[in-house]
């Protein structure tokens, strides 16, 4: 049959190409080859061509077809199977033979075998063509329906196909495939044929035995033919061809053919020059065809892995590269659907990089048979998918059997979340891959630390032994989501209310998108302009607002972080940041700010949920969502929605409101386990965030804590405490109450210039980290910090705008009027410049009080202090008045109570008189403490304790205090008493008692009490020739904050020789599961009651290393047997820490006599402890733990 081409026709129809040939034509004039010089990589890669992610998006398309609903066929054979379709690589959903209405004119419809994937639906003159008459793209089908008898339409923008089926059922269901095929994907009216695929070359050919030139494309590893360029452009072509069966022979000037086993095509070209690149484009798709289906062969090769490992149809040829599992089409649109967090899916013909010689052997070692005997060890039969199941029944499926884990063979050190790393830091070592497999998916984290330094990593371990594919299979879960069992509504995708549908486009310039966060400035060059536009919940960016395939595509669900950047961070004055879930960072720019504010509103809206909305009316630099865990629930971590706005962040967690987070005015703010968890302490609460992934959660790091340093040169821009102090302002006081009320000329005299700017320096950067010390800090330079700071303070104390009337006010006679003015300005004051304003004059006022000792009466502070806070040159007297004021009717002007002020001035007494009597020690501030005697009930004793004092000098002070007689065999010691008495640690008598101090929280104390044990622990010491023991101990280990841990008491067997502390499965084992340095644990005698120790003869253990980029603290628990047992184990523990001296050689009693003792005593006098904030606290400790004997360092509260 000869085709008749109708250029008018509303119909298509196919020229036939395979009848015989006719003769040539000279090309018409206005053929023109149309080269698209763009798309020049092989790479088939339309949606992220200009931006280099290949890897998460590239598929998208093709993809997105398979999440709607499939059917395989119910009439007609799987294309694999017949022997004809060898070449068609796309997986059939539905053939059959249909009657098509025929082209205008003609009168009987024409019987066509019709066959469906998920790109194209294909009609050939038989069921043995391998080439088709017509195909159409089904990205740009918009409608199917029924029409009259057995009749259904296929409509496209551009023509309507009708077909007619034998029966209403065939025709009901073809429908039905359509429909489904076709529902939910995105619309095309023009796009480039191979979608996904990018053209590699295009233009017009001619064909020999054609009248007309045929627009041909090359893409990938096929080549199209079409009628002309506008059926190109609306996705209705003739026939495809495969070029894995394809051969290119030149055989003359302008002419070549493409033979493959079906038919030889002979094309001629316009020139020998095109025929050139026509060959090498041609060529280059087979090259591509062949090496992409060699990837597919060698996999299928391991014969499990030539049937789907979730549905068992044949030739599956898409791949979860970090499940291991090889699936087929439509079982991959559903792990696509699970995102990439938890099933990378590749395509083994067309992810051609992905597939290293690693990966493949990895697949052939493991294997979907094997894989399945983890993944699939206990599936019910009525849950088991076939090739025939529905979407739905695959979906729930793969849902259940890799997102929960389901069906998955648990290890057997599933829950036990150590000894899982530590198998698997052991077995990568060795080439067991199924077994890494396992560990991975029941828990083990591949990023735990191994402990050692050369290889920290199981990934780096496995590469040191010489373990490519155990590296390979890490590589792949480096940021992979761990099956949950918990998520029974896992079927439910959307765990929130769906943001409301927001559409919003323009042009915007991109940068290619990045692995790591934006440090470097982008110039202006390294940005493309593109299309953008913001539609049903996808973003995409297109070549120009001409195209209609996207060079890429981010759905919103997929957004995890949207960051405005400061004006001028990059070449365009406005830019931001877009972060996916999958770890990519998109940058955007623009030369208009509103331009920018628009998109920022725009894709916020898209991607917040409803329920966090409050968080959109915010002018955030930073929006998005993190994992997180407060401190009422440490078990279950949940999503929760952040904005940054200023240094407040706002913060939405399930089910409850919006609240604000002041992060300069957190107590601490702290980066903790290797930078996964960010640690905020504020007020009365505590939020852990897990960096669950690197990108964002370092980039919101970053951005916390610059929000949480001081913001500007304005009070209430510092970094403030509790009570609305500026830090610096605090921490100089506290330091000149401690160290310089009674210094000669306090105030007045200065101290060294470059020692002041130092300071003011470091306070600007983060004052919370600053800890000031007497012998490293001078009163003279810590009191002209203070001035400094007061001096260039933006507004001043006074702000700018009420400054004059203070001023004024000064200069009234009347003393009661002049008061009452003061207060009345006062009160007008914000609230951090009158809470300021408040604690500088009681200090003042405090200082006046020792004149006769430092020199600084009223006046002279006022002289000092009136230029300073007025900021005036000093001339002005009324600046200096106005201080004296404040000064003199502190009380009044304040309404101060005088009690409390009262105790204030004796507290700076009693230091006073401590100081005299103690000159300060070359290093380290002295503190006041509270210790107690015997026990808590029995009085508290205040002991002023300088940096040098040990454990048995202040036990002595306190037995001299109250006067108690030594006798030979009192063993008194100073004992560290934990978490309501449970816990308690006698401190060895070298030991000094400061670091302690400040380590100790709330729940503890210091208490001075014979030690009843250490006869027992010197006799046993001497009866051992030297200090080691070994046996049997049931551990436990403490909780992480993520809620990890060994959460009950396991048997283990120990050894503790002179330098470490080893830890292994059995007596047997050659190899210990954990090891620590004997030195660095602190142990403690007692565990906490509410961890269920087997007996009540255990100890604790804190283990700390002081590691300068890496503290860590562990703690965990050993429990003894016997009594005798738990002695022995502690006195060893001693011994080697202490070479052997536990107890002084002579006794107390020399000791006591050998001292010379100093009235210490001091009434009743009730005393604050005079310690700092808790950061301050640590850096005070830090300082101490060079010292050998400090080998306590820093505790927060809950802990011992
Ligand atoms: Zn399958």
């Amino acid at each position: 049959m000869l085709a008749t081409v109708n250029e008018n026709s509303n119909d298509y129809e196919e020229p036939d190409l395979f009848g015989p040939a006719g003769h040539r034509m000279n090309p018409p004039e206005r053929d023109m080859s149309l080269q698209v010089p763009n798309y020049t990589k092989k790479r088939p890669s339309s949606l992220c061509s200009d931006d280099g992610v290949l890897d998460d998006y590239e598929y998208e398309g093709s993809l997105h077809s398979q999440q709607g609903s499939f059917y395989l066929p119910h009439t007609g054979v799987l294309a694999s199977t017949m022997k004809e379709d060898t070449s068609q690589l796309s997986a059939v959903i539905k053939m059959g033979w249909l009657d098509k209405n025929p082209p205008q004119g003609a009168i009987y419809y024409q019987r066509r075998w019709v066959k469906l994937d998920a790109d194209y639906l294909r009609y050939f003159d038989t069921d043995k063509d391998v080439y088709s008459k017509g195909i159409i793209s089904t990205a740009f089908i918009t409608n199917v329906t029924t029409v009259g008898e057995l009749k259904f339409e296929v409509v496209t923008n551009n023509r309507t196909f009708i077909f007619r089926a034998e029966s209403e059922a065939e025709r009901n269901e073809w429908v039905t495939v359509l429909q489904d095929c076709t529902s939910g994907r995105q619309r095309h009216t023009v796009m480039n044929p191979g979608s996904p695929l990018a053209p590699d070359y295009q233009g017009y050919l001619e064909l020999k035995g054609l009248r007309s030139k045929l627009y041909t494309v090359v893409a990938s590893d096929k080549v199209f033919l079409y009628k002309n360029i506008d059926d190109y452009r609306i996705g209705l072509g003739i026939t495809s061809i495969e070029m894995n069966v394809g051969n290119i022979k030149v055989s003359d000037r302008r002419s070549f053919d493409l033979t493959t086993p079906y038919r030889i095509f002979s094309f001629i070209a316009e020139s020998e020059q095109m025929r050139e690149q026509w060959v090498n484009a041609m060529r280059d798709a087979i090259g591509e065809a062949l090496s992409n289906s060699e990837v597919a062969e060698r996999i299928w090769a391991e014969s499990s892995n030539s049937l789907c490992a979730d549905c068992e149809a044949p030739k599956p040829e898409w791949a979860a590269i970090n499940l291991c599992v090889v699936v087929c089409k439509q079982c991959a649109g559903e792990h696509r659907g699970l995102g990439p967090s938890i099933s990378k899916v590749r395509s083994l013909k067309m992810d051609k990089k992905v597939w290293t010689e690693e990966l493949i052997q990895l697949f052939l070692v493991i294997g979907n048979e094997r894989a399945n005997s983890f993944w699939a060890a206990n599936v019910p039969p009525s849950e088991a998918l076939s090739p025939s199941s529905c979407s739905e029944e695959r979906r729930r499926f793969i849902s259940n059997k890799y997102r929960q884990g389901k069906y998955r063979r648990y290890h057997a050190l599933y829950g036990n979340q150590r000894e899982l790393n530590h198998a698997l830091c052991i077995n990568v070592q060795c080439s067991d891959v199924l077994e890494t497999l396992s560990l991975i998916f029941c828990g083990a984290d591949v990023n735990c630390s191994t402990g050692l330094e050369s290889q920290p990593s199981p990934l780096s371990l496995a590469t040191a032994h010489s373990q490519p594919l155990q590296a390979e299979l890490l590589n792949h879960n480096l940021n992979t989501e761990l099956p949950r069992l918990e998520e029974v509504d896992a079927m439910d995708p959307e765990p929130y209310p769906l943001p409301p549908s927001v559409s919003h486009n323009g042009f915007l310039f991109k940068t290619a998108s990045m692995a790591r966060p934006v440090t470097e400035r982008k110039a202006k060059e390294e940005f493309s302009r593109r299309w953008c536009t913001l539609n049903d919940g996808v973003f995409s960016y297109y070549e120009s607002d001409k195209n209609s395939n996207p060079n890429g595509a981010l759905k919103a669900s997929e957004i995890v972080c949207l960051a405005s950047d400061n004006d001028d961070r990059h070449g365009y004055n406005n830019t931001f940041e877009i972060y996916t879930e999958s770890e990519r960072l998109y940058l955007f720019g623009t030369d208009d700010s509103e331009v920018k504010s628009q998109w920022v509103k725009s894709i916020a809206k898209a991607f917040i949920p409803v329920s966090a909305e409050p968080l959109l009316r915010l002018n955030s630099e930073r929006i998005g969502k993190l994992m997180c865990k407060d401190g009422l629930n440490l078990q279950r971590s949940k999503v929760g929605w952040f904005a940054l706005e200023g240094s407040v962040l706002h913060v939405y967690l399930e089910g409850s409101q919006v609240e604000e987070i002041h992060l300069r005015k957190l107590n601490e703010l702290s980066i903790q386990q290797d930078n996964e968890v960010m640690v905020l302490v504020g007020k009365g609460r505590t939020l852990y965030i897990e960096g669950k992934r690197k990108l964002d959660f370092s980039c919101w790091c970053a951005a916390i804590q610059a929000a949480a340093g001081s913001g500007g040169d304005r009070l209430h821009e510092q970094q403030l405490t509790e009570t609305d102090i500026p830090v610096i302002v605090d921490s100089c006081i506290n330091y000149i109450t401690q160290c310089g009320m009674v210094s000669e000329g306090i105030y007045r005299k200065s101290g060294v210039n470059s020692r002041v700017a130092a300071l003011c320096e470091r306070f600007r950067h983060d004052a919370r980290s600053l800890c000031l010390r007497e012998g490293e800090h001078q009163v003279d330079d810590v009191s002209n910090t203070l001035k400094r700071f007061f001096r260039e303070l933006k507004e001043g104390v006074f702000t700018t705008q009420d400054s004059p009337s203070w001023l004024s006010t000064a200069t009234i006679q009347d003393e009661s009027t002049k008061i009452s003015q003061y207060k009345q300005f006062l009160n007008k004051l914000p609230h951090v410049n009158k809470a300021t304003l408040q604690t500088l004059i009681e200090h003042l006022y405090c200082v006046q009080h020792f004149s006769d000792k430092n020199q600084m009466n009223n006046h002279n502070l006022a002289i000092v202090f009136g230029p300073t806070l007025f900021q005036t040159d000093g001339k002005d007297y009324a600046a200096g008045r106005a201080i004296e004021d404040l000064i003199e009717h502190y009380k009044l002007i304040f309404e101060v109570d005088e009690q409390q002020l009262n105790k204030q001035i004796e507290v700076i007494e009693f230091i006073d008189k401590m100081r005299l009597k103690n000159p300060p020690s070359e290093r380290g501030g002295d503190f006041i403490c509270t210790v107690y005697l015997e026990e808590k009930a029995s009085g508290e004793r205040h002991v002023k304790i300088p940096g040098s004092m040990t454990a048995l000098e202040l036990t002595l002070e306190i037995l001299d205090q109250r006067n108690i007689p030594i006798k030979d065999k009192d063993y008194w010691s100073c004992w560290e008493i934990c978490c309501k008495e449970e816990m308690e640690r006698p401190l060895h008598y070298q030991e000094r008692v400061l670091p302690i101090v400040h380590s100790i929280g709330t729940e503890s104390h210091l208490l001075i009490k014979k030690h009843a044990a250490m006869e027992a622990i010197t006799l046993y010491l001497s009866s051992k020739p030297d200090a080691s023991k070994h046996g049997m101990i049931k551990f436990r280990e403490e909780r992480s904050i993520l809620g990890l841990g060994l959460t009950s008491f396991h048997e283990r067997y120990f050894i503790l020789n002179y330098n470490s502390l080893r830890m292994y499965k059995d007596v047997r084992s050659n190899r210990p599961e954990r090891e620590w340095p004997v030195k660095n644990l602190k142990v403690y005698l007692g565990i906490k009651k509410k961890l269920r120790p087997p007996t009540c003869w255990g100890l604790t253990v804190l283990y700390e290393s002081m590691k300068q980029e890496k503290p860590e603290r562990q703690q965990w628990y050993l429990c003894c047997e016997t009594q005798s047992e738990m002695r022995e184990w502690y006195a060893t523990f001693l011994s080697i820490q202490y070479d052997g001296n536990v107890w002084p050689q002579d006794g107390l009693q020399h000791k006591r006599v050998s001292r010379e003792l100093p009235d210490t005593r001091h009434g009743n006098v009730s005393l604050i402890p005079l310690r700092g904030s808790e950061n301050e606290m640590r850096n005070s400790v830090a300082a101490f733990s060079q010292d050998q004997l400090a080998v306590g360092s820093s505790a927060s509260s809950d802990v011992p």
